[in-house]
């Protein structure tokens, strides 16, 4: 459909290239998009600036080609690991 704004999701921050801290990629060169908001408290998070609504006033709605276009600046075009963090930026309760 033509005049339709693509989707968006609320990012909490995009970061990098670091190192990948854990999982079967420790140490491979990785930027981080980290999503804003989430409908669970686990008592391990350790990202609440991207869980916590006390925050939404620094979640950037962005689109997922604003979000491809991110990750390509901070890598400078070279093939890193990309990984999706953070909460569920669709759950309703992370809304309010
Ligand atoms: S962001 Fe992940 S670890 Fe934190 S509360 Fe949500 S599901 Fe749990």
């Amino acid at each position: 459909m033509t005049g339709m704004r693509p989707a968006e999701i609320r990012v909490s921050e995009i970061f990098g290239p670091t190192i990948q801290g854990e999982g079967a990629l420790t140490g491979l060169p990785t930027v981080f998009v980290r999503t804003g908001g989430c409908d669970y408290r686990c008592s391990w998070c350790d990202s609440l600036h991207a869980v916590d609504s006390a925050y939404r006033d620094q979640w950037r709605a962005m689109t997922t080609e604003e979000v491809w276009n991110e990750v390509t600046r901070l890598s400078g075009g070279l093939p890193v690991m990309v990984s999706l963090s953070g909460g569920n930026p669709r759950s309703s309760r992370s809304g309010r």
